[in-house]
């Protein structure tokens, strides 16, 4: 394995960057930052240091935040807005994150440890293409008109559809690509004119601050966005609560996603959920191997397999089965490991101590199980939270390695010679969020793909997000979607009114 410096040098931080390490821990309610009254900390993954604190939200701050959202929802400023000029403000936000692209990036490799190239392209270019897209929607959404055919006597009728936001949104995410998954939650929730109460993770929350900062820059008026800071238990769960609330966009794990489900089942929020997922990358011998290899190797070892849609099982047919994990074996020490900010580097430390010894944690039980680990390198006693690139062998169907999501560059290998039998192992969790096939073969492709119970497909290549293709789950990956036209619809809900018609 290429190992390259494990600690960032944050001695040259850029001013810009410096400030949202350096400002006051606060929460940004009705357009206002106001001070915490107790705080967390920042913690950068690479050396384990503290670099900033952020406020520790909980009841009184949701209960601020959720009253200035449904003040917003009210006033003219936003409601009357109109679509156009909907459009402009989400068109300036994505402009300013644009012009503030480097630092954002910045900002999330020495809060979440991503290596500055991904922050930079998925992370903070994802996140300008994802504003861009939903600036283009306020002026496309439109209702109905229904010619009505009365019961008799009743006279004329027309019938309309109005598409009106569903209210208040609170948009809780994880911490693995921080920005973008704020921007997956805000972008189209501000296009269908509804107000927002952001809950970042507090393992990385110091860029949708930041974004904060921006919302207030573009002109967005007062209380359409609140970010709140806090714990999970305290500030998430108090905003999940609120009677304020009419609808929760959640993003994060499938057992945070249970609770929150049970608590908006009874009183009936609205709800999207994008959870975890265990996805198959599958390998059929036909497949141009220099680039399967490669590719399957990249859909779990990117951002570490701290993605949500990781290739974390890897399906190998038969007969190259044996090539496949030699070639990996060789493939996984060529891969540089090493602090976000530093040159070269491919896959950083994870985002946390207890992110790391979670999966530590899973490979030790692997090894105790007599599975094969092969991991290309040993991190113990490094500085910050590096786990290297692993593969595992031998295990069962039924193992925790095979059906729980490990949310690290752990990749499970399996062997298989029948097509139908390859379906079912690769269904086999309770997730269904994403695939990927590598074959030439056409119509295994509409085969195997209508067969994979998931809610995305990636054929010959490495997935990506693109802001029109809707991203989410089937099974206990979630419902609802983000991206695309759906998550749009999803912030909307539909009045009919019947106009008599003398
Ligand atoms: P998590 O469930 O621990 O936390 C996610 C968010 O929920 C955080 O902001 C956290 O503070 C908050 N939270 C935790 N407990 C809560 C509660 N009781 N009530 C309300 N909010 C609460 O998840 P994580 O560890 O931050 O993120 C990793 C998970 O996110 C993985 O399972 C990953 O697959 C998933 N994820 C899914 C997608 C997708 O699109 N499907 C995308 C990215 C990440």
């Amino acid at each position: 394995m290429t190992a390259i410096a494990l600690e960032n040098d944050l001695s040259q931080l850029p001013a810009g960057v410096r400030r949202w390490l350096d400002r006051t821990p606060a929460q940004f309610i009705a357009g206002a930052w106001q001070p915490g009254s107790t705080s967390l900390p920042a913690i950068e993954p690479s050396s384990g240091q503290v670099i900033a604190s952020i406020a520790k939200g909980g009841i009184a701050e949701i209960d601020a935040a959720v009253a200035a959202a449904r003040a917003a929802l009210a006033a003219p400023a936003w409601r009357d807005a109109g679509p156009v000029a909907r459009e402009a403000l989400l068109h300036r936000l994505a402009a300013l994150i644009e012009a503030r692209a480097d630092d954002l990036a910045l900002l999330d490799t020495i809060d979440n440890g991503m290596p500055l190239w991904l922050a930079r392209a998925v992370n903070v270019g994802g996140s300008v293409d994802v504003f861009r897209y939903y600036a283009g929607w306020p002026t496309k959404l439109a209702g109905r008109t229904v010619e009505v055919s009365a019961p008799p006597g009743m006279g004329r009728f027309q019938g309309l559809t109005r598409r009106e936001p569903v209210g208040v949104v609170a948009a809780i995410v994880p911490w693995n690509v921080p920005l973008m998954m704020a921007a997956w939650k805000l972008a189209p929730a501000l296009a269908a004119g509804c107000t927002i109460v952001l809950k970042p993770s507090e393992e990385a929350s110091l860029s949708a601050l930041a974004l904060a900062d921006l919302v207030e820059e573009a002109g967005f008026p007062a209380g359409v966005v609140n970010v709140v800071t806090g714990l999970g238990a305290e500030a998430g769960d108090a905003l999940v609560r609120h009677p304020g609330v009419d609808k929760i966009s959640f993003t994060g794990s499938t057992g945070t996603g249970r609770a929150i489900a049970r608590e908006a089942g009874g009183s009936l929020k609205k709800l999207t959920l994008e959870l975890g997922g265990k996805s198959p990358t599958i390998l059929f011998g036909d497949a141009d191997l220099d680039r399967a290899v490669v590719g399957a190797a990249n859909a779990i070892f990117l951002n570490s397999g701290q993605v949500c849609v990781a290739g974390s099982r890897l399906y190998v047919e038969d007969n190259i089965h044996d090539e496949v994990v030699e070639r990996l074996q060789t493939h996984i020490r060529t891969i540089p490991v090493g602090a976000g900010m530093r040159d070269g580097v491919f896959m950083g430390p994870l985002v946390s101590a207890r992110q790391r010894d979670r999966v530590a944690a899973y490979l030790e039980a692997a090894r105790v199980g007599g599975l094969g680990v092969d991991a290309a390198s040993d991190f113990a006693g490094a500085p910050g939270f590096y786990v290297a690139p692993t593969l595992v062998t031998g295990a069962r169907h039924d193992d925790p390695i095979t059906q729980e999501e490990i949310f690290g560059p752990v990749l499970g290998i399996y062997r298989f010679s029948d097509e139908e039998e390859l379906v079912r192992a690769a269904n086999g969790t309770e997730f269904g969020l994403a695939a990927s096939l590598w074959t030439r073969d056409i119509d295994r492709v509409h085969r195997v793909s209508s067969a994979l119970q998931c809610g995305k497909v990636t054929v010959n290549a490495g997935g990506f997000p693109y802001p029109g293709l809707p991203e989410g789950g089937y099974k206990g990956s979630g419902f609802g979607r983000d991206l695309g036209p759906d998550a749009v619809e999803q912030c909307l809900q539909t009045k009919t009114l019947l106009l008599h018609v003398s």
